[in-house]
């Protein structure tokens, strides 16, 4: 199914100011950085229609339930300011609503990351991101996923989401793909290392997959 990367499908409730909170953006910015070198956040004319994709969150303290995530249309920018980032004061997965502050508007696919915090405290950073070969080589490599019928940023993802916690499936894994959502792979953890790490791991398992059928 294609889709338009980008649209914001929830209900959004933002308040345009600064986010207020002391937070320190230096390891959420670095790891933002290293996934968009790696290609896996970005804006690309031959990708999406040249929309920016992929997005980055933190925990805003380690038992809030407010987070940190990188803001809507952001993907062209290798460095961004905290001024590119908003605070999800308060979601709603299952009513689809969203409240937050900040000097830019929140990721489209905030609603996704609202629904990976609410299943574990522990989990305190998120990413999301767009890599084709994780996301084609998700039977092969028996991922964890949401189903080709899911789109982003919906409810039902939210409830798909949901399930997968409440499955055994992400206590080895902690990292799904959407097949829904074309190239889509969520990856989270107790910190931005761990959740930027099952991520890179996981590139890895499935570049060695067609390097492998390329060479038979
Ligand atoms: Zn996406």
């Amino acid at each position: 199914m294609k889709e338009q990367e980008g649209v914001i499908k929830y209900q959004l409730h933002h308040t345009q100011q600064p986010i207020g909170h002391p937070f320190s953006f230096t390891e959420i910015n670095a790891w933002r950085t290293i996934v968009f070198r790696l290609g896996l956040i970005g804006q690309s004319p031959e990708k999406y229609a040249n929309i920016g994709f992929g997005n980055i969150s933190q925990r805003l303290t380690p038992d809030s339930a407010q987070f940190i995530i990188s803001g809507t249309q952001t993907g062209h920018i290798e460095q961004l300011s905290p001024e590119h980032y908003c605070l999800i004061v308060k979601a709603d997965p299952s009513k689809n609503l969203i409240q937050s502050c900040g000097l830019c508007q929140p990721s489209s696919e905030s609603l996704t990351h609202a629904s990976v915090y609410a299943h574990d405290s522990k989990i305190q950073a998120v990413i999301h991101t767009h890599c084709p070969e994780i996301w084609n080589h998700t039977a092969v490599l028996k991922l964890p996923h949401t189903t080709a019928n899911i789109s982003y940023g919906t409810v039902e993802m939210a409830t798909a989401v949901e399930q997968l916690f409440q499955s055994d499936e992400l206590t080895q894994t902690s990292l799904f793909t959407m097949l829904g959502h074309e190239d889509g792979v969520v990856s989270f953890g107790r910190n931005m290392q761990e959740a930027a790490w099952e991520l890179i791991k996981y590139l890895s398992l499935a570049i060695g997959i067609e390097q492998q059928c390329n060479t038979e």
